[in-house]
């Protein structure tokens, strides 16, 4: 089969004929139709998160079963799934739970092992990884889904529990920003939106903020978001991950708020210094957000299905597997032109 693999960090990847992945025993294999470019592949490829070489990316991506494994029971051949970036390893007490995105022993496609910048990828613990997917959602819309998307859904919904008429905070207007942006505006959420970049904040008011701050033209931007919310957001993220984009989150909630870290703060220099003062006498919460299970994507997709949510638009580009290799290298530059999806 064709995959774009790379030999060394840092070295371009390119499409190669690789042999067909084995199927796990719990698992299955699937044809990749679509895979999302994101910036996580381009961590592990640049060796900041180091991976096994030679190496094939890819972790969200939308497909259709091709093999399955003996000890499977919900799966056949021909279904169309999509996956969560994090795996369950299916046999922990967090995955019985249905909270596969904190596992142990979990698996990430594209990390822990070859990913699905490939014709076939191979996937464990099918019975609590795999989702499927409804008709009405197509395969690039899917892949998009898996990890910036979700990561967002999982933030607004299940940790911030925004309601109708809540002001959401939302720190860096990247792909999870956007993301959070768009799904708290389509649930009746009024949005502040930041960002240090003026593209990045067009694409945030047209994905339904009601405010966008230029961070570069304020000299405190929790107190000019506790301005225009009258008294502070009832939701914040930090959807880039910073120790400052942190802070600002948390000073920017009212009373009683709720702060969730989506962005990845990796390695002592980026602890946070968190203003736990405020943290106390204003009864915040602190959520860490990692992923989303595959139990909670059911939720989500029948308000794609609907048409409430639309992550279709926050897709900039699809392009050819022979692209991918080009598109991963280059994401380092700043781009304020939607996601990067692969069609197979
Ligand atoms: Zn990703
Ligand atoms: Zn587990």
């Amino acid at each position: 089969m064709k995959a774009v693999v790379y030999e060394e960090h840092g070295a371009l990847p390119v499409v190669t004929e690789l042999r067909e992945p084995d199927c796990p025993v719990d698992g299955v294999v699937v044809s990749v139709r679509a895979t999302g470019v994101c910036r996580s592949d381009w961590h592990a490829w640049k060796g900041h998160d180091p991976v096994a070489l030679p190496h094939v990316p890819g972790h969200e991506l939308a497909g259709v079963v091709a093999r399955v494994g003996a000890d499977v029971h919900d799966w056949s051949v021909g279904d169309r799934v999509t996956v969560p970036f994090v795996c369950g390893c299916g046999r922990c007490a967090w995955c019985a739970a249905g909270e596969a995105q904190v596992c142990p022993d979990q698996t990430q496609p594209g990390f822990t092992g070859h990913g699905s910048f490939a014709e076939r990828v191979a996937l464990h613990a099918a019975d609590t990884n795999l989702v499927r997917l409804p008709d009405a959602v197509d395969f690039v819309t899917a892949a998009s889904l898996g990890c910036r998307f979700a990561t967002a859904f999982r933030a607004v919904t299940t940790h911030g529990r925004i309601g109708a008429g809540n002001w959401l905070a939302v720190h860096g207007c990247g792909g999870v920003g956007l993301s959070a942006v768009m799904i708290g505006s389509a649930l009746g959420a009024r949005v502040v939106a930041i960002d240090v970049s003026p593209a990045a904040l067009q694409r945030a008011s047209a994905c339904g903020a009601e405010v966008v701050i230029d961070a570069n033209e304020v000299d405190d931007v929790a107190a000019r978001v506790r301005d225009v919310t009258a008294g502070g957001a009832h939701v914040s993220v930090d959807a880039f991950g910073s120790p400052d984009l942190a802070v600002a989150s948390v000073r920017s909630l009212r009373r009683r708020g709720r702060h969730v870290q989506a962005g990845l703060l990796l390695g002592e220099a980026s602890r946070p210094p968190l203003p736990m003062d405020l943290v106390v006498a204003h009864e915040l919460e602190l959520y860490g957000s990692h992923g989303m299970p595959a139990r909670d994507y059911p939720a989500m997709l029948r308000l794609i299905e609907e048409g409430t949510l639309r992550p279709g638009e926050l897709v900039g580009r699809v392009i050819g597997l022979d692209e991918a290799g080009a598109a991963l290298a280059t994401l380092d530059q700043p781009s304020a032109g939607g996601m990067t999806v692969i069609a197979l």
